[in-house]
């Protein structure tokens, strides 16, 4: 079964609402569905769901889609991931291709582990291991914690992995896709990782995806190595001890972020378990994305320098577009969050209470760190603080910080809307009929038309929708929409909610909110003869400036020679017009 196929089998089978009952409480208003959105923070809800078009739309933070894109954001997963496991739910038949390359990603995922323990056996039972356990010791990391997250030694011999991964009878073409080993121009294989304390990491299924090692040598460089990023490690997705401290987070519904494998593991050797940690990389909206359903409160736990300043500063603004106003602890100068940890070791509540004196808000944080640069340059200040909380959605937040920020600046709240609002105009977003010119609104009326009727998509080519379109007729947001639904139906796109775009999926889930067609065949001869008037219209003017250039040249005869033309375009418009 192909995808597109199976797209359709899966959609056929889960009924949307009774499907999003199973996440959210949904109430009946006229003939929607409405419930609050677990994709934001709300209080009376904006979430709705249309069963008569098996699609939903919130219109609060504009998410949108049909039931696989439901389940691709409640999940955090990818449109073929989401698909696969919606298919095998329903018991349908899948693609053999997908299912190969699913297939594929648990091989990499089980060799992994095996590798992890592999090297955690080894560091627990070699004596060429010594080294790295005295340094665990020297970092005050307990053997029962150093177990609880499967760390590891890989020794320098460079030939290790590759002969005990021989003697298991592992696949080790299998370990380097994996980026374990690499394999030489004479066929031989090498370790990827040599002399290092391996920290495994897992996702919060507990698959295990990649490791990152750090170098025991006093002068080997990189300090820290990574796996490759792959198809299943990326970095910018995988929060490191999530599978471990996500219970404790839920728990709490609180959560402290960290940047580092020994800031998480002193963190959670002193009790404080519910941390994660990005893994050697800034944060991303996807890692948001992963927390936002766990929990409420979010606390940024970064180096007490200027590096981990700013990192918190960029951290926050992910945050803030996300539609969440995390709290950041501020270390003194010189502290790391495990260095700072090591100062309580025997008593770990004093620990967390000593944390809490460094906590800020948000706002408050970003002051601060501006604070005598303000006293500089206050505008240059003003500016780059406002960027900061660019793109914030969330209503409720944009008023808080709005007001927060005209009393910071001694400036009226209607002048930091402005500024707040500047650059997210730019962005694609579905507009007010009001802002729209009369050309626009036609573009949208079309759009409108053919996101329900994409069958009749030809017609309306052939009746010189493209023409028009290439006219540059309109430039705004449904012009560019238009556009590329053309394009998608051209590659033989079936299901406009398929495309994974959120831009597009926001436009769409807009137009197919907005009321039917009462009349389907005149709403589409209207738009049939509205382009034609249009494209007439177009054509009138070329030869109108043609004739301006005769004229000005003094062409009397040929200037004449064009009015029969004109006449009879202008009848033609005319009649167009009165049907
Ligand atoms: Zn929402």
């Amino acid at each position: 079964m192909s995808h597109t196929n199976l797209f359709d089998e899966v959609k056929r089978h889960f009924e949307i609402v009774s499907f999003i009952s199973q996440y959210i409480k949904l109430k009946k208003v006229g003939k929607n569905y409405v419930g609050l959105c677990p994709f934001h923070a709300e209080r009376t809800p904006s979430f709705t769901v249309n069963g008569e078009k098996q699609i939903f739309k919130c219109f609060g933070c504009g998410a949108s889609g049909d039931v696989v894109s439901f389940y691709m954001r409640i999940k955090g997963l990818e449109f073929k991931d989401a698909l696969i496991e919606l298919a095998e739910k329903a018991g349908l038949k899948i693609d053999q291709r997908a299912f190969t390359e699913k297939r594929k990603e648990k091989d990499l995922v089980e060799v992994n582990f095996k590798v992890a323990k592999i090297y955690q056996h080894y560091l627990w039972n070699s004596p060429l291991s010594e080294r790295a356990r005295a340094y665990l010791k020297s970092r005050n990391l307990s053997e029962e914690c150093a177990k609880t997250f499967y760390l590891g030694y890989a020794p320098s011999e460079g030939r290790f992995l590759a002969s005990m991964l021989r003697t298991q009878k592992i696949d080790l073409d299998l370990a380097v896709s994996a980026g374990l080993l690499k394999k030489g121009e004479d066929g031989s294989y090498f370790d990827l990782f040599r002399d290092r304390l391996m920290f495994p990491i897992f996702n919060e299924k507990g698959e295990c995806l990649g490791f990152g090692g750090r170098a025991l040598g006093p002068e080997a460089e990189p300090k820290y190595l990574n796996t490759p990023e792959s198809r299943i490690f990326k970095k910018s997705e995988i929060l490191y001890g999530l599978f471990q401290s996500k219970d404790y987070i839920k728990k709490e519904g609180k959560v402290f972020l960290v940047e580092g494998y020994f800031d998480f593991l002193s963190l959670w050797e002193r009790g404080l378990r519910n941390v994660v940690a990005t893994c050697g990389t800034a944060l991303t909206e996807k890692h948001i994305q992963k927390l936002k359903p766990l929990a409420d409160d979010f606390y940024l736990l970064y180096d007490g320098d200027i590096a981990g300043a700013k990192a918190s500063l960029r951290a926050l603004s992910m945050f803030l577009k996300e539609g969440v106003f995390p709290q950041i602890i501020s270390l003194p100068e010189g502290e790391d969050p495990d260095s700072f940890a090591q100062k309580f070791l025997k008593d770990p509540e004093e620990f967390k209470r000593e944390l809490s004196k460094f906590l800020k808000e948000a706002t408050a944080f970003v002051f601060e760190f501006y604070r005598l640069e303000y006293q500089k340059n206050p505008s240059k200040v003003f500016n780059e603080v406002l960027e900061l909380f660019q793109g914030i959605s969330d209503p409720v937040l944009l008023q808080r910080l709005k007001r927060e920020l005209a009393y910071y600046f001694q400036v009226s709240e209607s002048d930091i809307e402005k500024k707040l609002r500047r650059p997210m105009q730019r962005e694609v977003k579905p507009q007010l009929e009001s802002q729209l010119t009369r050309e626009e609104c036609f573009i949208k009326n079309i759009a409108q038309y053919l996101v329900n009727f994409p069958e009749d998509i030809p017609e309306l080519e052939s009746a010189g929708l493209k023409k028009l379109l290439q006219e540059n007729f309109s430039s705004g947001i449904y012009h560019q929409f238009l556009m590329k639904i053309l394009e998608l139906k051209a590659e033989g796109y079936t299901s406009f909610l398929e495309v994974p775009e959120p831009s597009f999926q926001e436009i769409l889930g807009d137009l197919l909110f907005s009321p039917p067609f009462e009349d389907r065949k005149q709403a589409l001869e209207d738009i049939k003869r509205f382009i034609g008037v249009e494209l007439q219209k177009r054509e009138i003017l070329k030869i109108a400036e043609r004739l301006k250039l005769l004229q000005r040249a003094g062409k009397k005869e040929e200037v004449e020679s064009y009015l029969p033309q004109i006449n009879s375009k202008l009848r033609l418009c005319k009649d167009l017009k009165k049907h």
